[in-house]
């Protein structure tokens, strides 16, 4: 069944563009050119996908997206920042957004993390029952966490346990953008004012031991916000 993605933007020539290459890749288009009417349409709709502004009139992006997550809502949210606006990336996760991009983006970059964000979406709702607990694989490397192994080629790779976690944590979400913070705080158990550095030294080992060379995947630094595990289509 096609998909139904939700566009929340002000500017109607980014409306335009967008809705003309979601609908060439097959989706359905809601547009909406204020917060509130996106807020409407989001609860109405019930649509695979949001691409929410931030400044918008009426209601801004993040109360939209807190709103939404509030009111229990687990529709993926990619933000569309403005460039350079550091902040907004880091407010837009913290509101509970998934993802985000900025403008101007590459329209091939923004197809590919609306496809992401919803096969990740599917692949959460399909499996709800025990997550964690199933074989990690991408490539050659497998990440069990019922033997708590990881092996790159079925050969066992010496990992701690906190890289372990951290493994876990990224290859379960693929796309998704894990914030230091959310990382510390996951893995680590920490507050959320921890020393976000040990999670960038404990990602710069696992590269050490999983070399990014010649492999389908990809363990993305988001400057200034944490990492992102992309697997190559
Ligand atoms: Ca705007």
């Amino acid at each position: 069944m096609g998909k139904t993605v939700l566009i929340v933007e002000d500017e109607k020539a980014i409306v335009e563009i967008l809705k003309f290459n979601l609908q060439r890749e097959g989706y359905s288009v809601l547009e909406a050119l204020d917060g509130e009417a996106g807020l409407e349409l989001a609860q109405a709709e019930d649509p695979d996908l949001i691409l929410l502004d931030v400044m918008l009139p009426r209601m801004n992006g993040f109360d939209v997206c807190r709103t939404l997550r509030e009111g229990g809502c687990a529709i993926p949210i990619i933000m569309l920042t403005a460039r350079e606006e550091e902040r907004d990336k880091v407010f837009g996760l913290e509101a509970g957004a998934d993802d985000y991009i900025t403008k101007p983006f590459s329209m091939r970059e923004l197809l590919a993390r609306v496809k992401a964000n919803i096969r990740r979406r599917s692949l959460d709702t399909a499996q709800p029952a025990q997550p964690g607990s199933q074989l990690l694989k991408v490539g050659d490397v497998a990440v069990d966490p019922v033997s708590m192994t990881v092996t790159k080629g079925g050969a066992p790779v010496d990992v701690t346990q906190k890289e372990f976690d951290l493994l876990v944590r990224l290859f379960s979400a693929p796309g998704k953008v894990c914030t230091r913070e959310e990382l510390l705080e996951k893995v680590w158990n920490y507050a959320y004012f921890g020393d976000t550095r040990t999670v960038d030294a404990h990602i710069k080992r696992i590269r050490q031991k999983l070399p990014q060379e010649n492999v389908p995947w990809t363990l993305k630094t988001v400057y200034g916000v944490g990492y992102r595990f992309e697997v190559n289509a």
